[in-house]
């Protein structure tokens, strides 16, 4: 069966909730995909900024299969060791005090504001603390808590009234925060870099004055990292090259390196005084299969010096984007940080340049309206980047 007719079986059955490009996938290796004709291409989507140690990496694939053979499921009604192991790491590398699994970033984002929500009912006693104020161009998901606090209209609008006391302030802008500030806001939630909104970076200034104004208010800060976190800014997690730490972390994408998992992460004071048995549950959260995923990604993270890895090729990475801004007018400007990349394109659709990329064999990525964002797997070599660079460069060419 020729791809084509693929493409028209899956459109047969699967609701056509996304416009996908004509390309049906069959296999990994290492920073490489393969489509159903064989076809070969250099990613830099990394299945959305999840598959960080790229396809098959040395011991991911084993630990999975080891786990199968012992247990996949067994809720969260009683204990597995695969969870403990995750949690203790994931403690570890953030510097935290408390994480809840869950199967995606939507649910990590649920869970967070439900922690924040809860946090300021058991302080006062009262549901009269309930405003949360997230960022616009943010994202967050889907759910219709996620769509609350998602901070462009067109995804909130035809699903309206979402949940109650949500506003939207600038992101980099501490004042338009301070602005929307009450005595009923609990919380205040933004990503540390935004993504799916156009690969804008925090400034450092804008996380300390949101730490330094949610201590003064007791409200919790909550640090979206679904998609900058798990290293691919070069530290575990971006907020803490900023030295900001969050009361309430989501994380997700990454976390797993491809199996579906997330979690919420708490500090102390959160973790104390929030959610308690009863608040909170998921059936599948937490399991032994994604919780053994977790486990491994977190040792070859550690034994192979992948945050490392990422100081070392993302300037190398950055170079090769500056040369485009450089010599293409349609390339306005680079954003991001480590390898979470974004070339702002101008007097020309980025969608087209994604297209063409894609006929040459290289996946990169919209962001936004006019952005073209490289998130490849965090194990990319600079030959690789050097090899992105030869077809991207002719992407832009015309
Ligand atoms: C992808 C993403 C989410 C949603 O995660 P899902 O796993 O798709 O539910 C939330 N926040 C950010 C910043 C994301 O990039």
């Amino acid at each position: 069966m020729d791809m084509n007719k693929q493409m028209e079986e899956a459109e047969a059955s699967i609701l056509h909730t996304y416009n996908r490009f004509p390309v049906v996938f069959d296999r990994g290796e290492g920073c490489y995909l393969y489509d159903t004709e064989g076809m070969k291409y250099l990613d830099f989507a990394a299945g959305i900024a999840v598959n960080s140690l790229g396809y098959h990496y040395p011991g991911y694939d084993e630990a999975l299969k080891a786990q199968i053979d012992k247990l996949t499921h067994i809720s969260n009604l009683y204990y597995n060791l695969p969870m403990s192991e995750a949690g203790e790491k994931l403690i570890k590398a953030s510097g935290m005090c408390k994480a809840f699994f869950t199967n995606s970033g939507t649910e990590a984002i649920e869970g967070a504001l439900k922690a924040a929500r809860k946090y300021a009912f058991a302080k006062s006693g009262k549901a009269d603390r309930y405003e949360i104020i997230a960022m616009n161009h943010s994202f967050h998901g889907r759910s219709m808590g996620a769509l609350s606090v998602t901070g462009t209209a067109h995804y909130r609008e035809p699903f309206e009234p979402l949940i109650g006391g949500v506003k939207f302030a600038d992101f980099n802008d501490l004042d338009s925060v301070k602005a929307l500030v009450t005595d009923k806001t609990c919380a205040i939630i933004t990503e540390v870099v935004q993504g799916e909104g156009g690969i804008y970076p925090a400034d450092s200034e804008f996380l300390k004055g949101l730490r330094a104004l949610c201590d003064e208010k007791d409200i919790v800060l909550i640090f979206d990292e679904v998609q900058c976190g798990m290293g691919r800014t070069g530290s575990y997690f971006a907020w803490q090259s900023y030295g900001v730490q969050p009361d309430v972390m989501a994380c997700a994408k990454a976390l797993g390196c491809g199996v579906p998992v997330g979690a919420f992460v708490l500090n102390e004071k959160v973790a104390g005084a929030s959610l308690a048995p009863g608040d909170h549950g998921t059936t599948y959260g937490g399991n032994p299969l994604v919780c053994a995923a977790v486990s491994k990604v977190f040792d070859i993270y550690e034994q192979d010096h992948i945050l490392e890895h990422v100081k070392e090729v993302a300037p190398y990475l950055e170079a090769k984007l500056d040369e485009f801004v450089e010599k293409y007018d349609c390339v306005a400007a680079r954003r991001g940080k480590g390898l979470m990349q974004g070339l702002v394109i101008t007097g020309r659709p980025v969608g087209e340049i994604v297209k063409k990329a894609l006929e040459e064999g290289l996946l990169v990525i919209s962001a936004g309206s006019d952005v073209l964002r490289l998130v490849p797997p965090l194990v990319i070599r600079k030959s690789q980047i050097d090899e992105m660079a030869d077809i991207l460069g002719d992407c832009l060419e015309g």
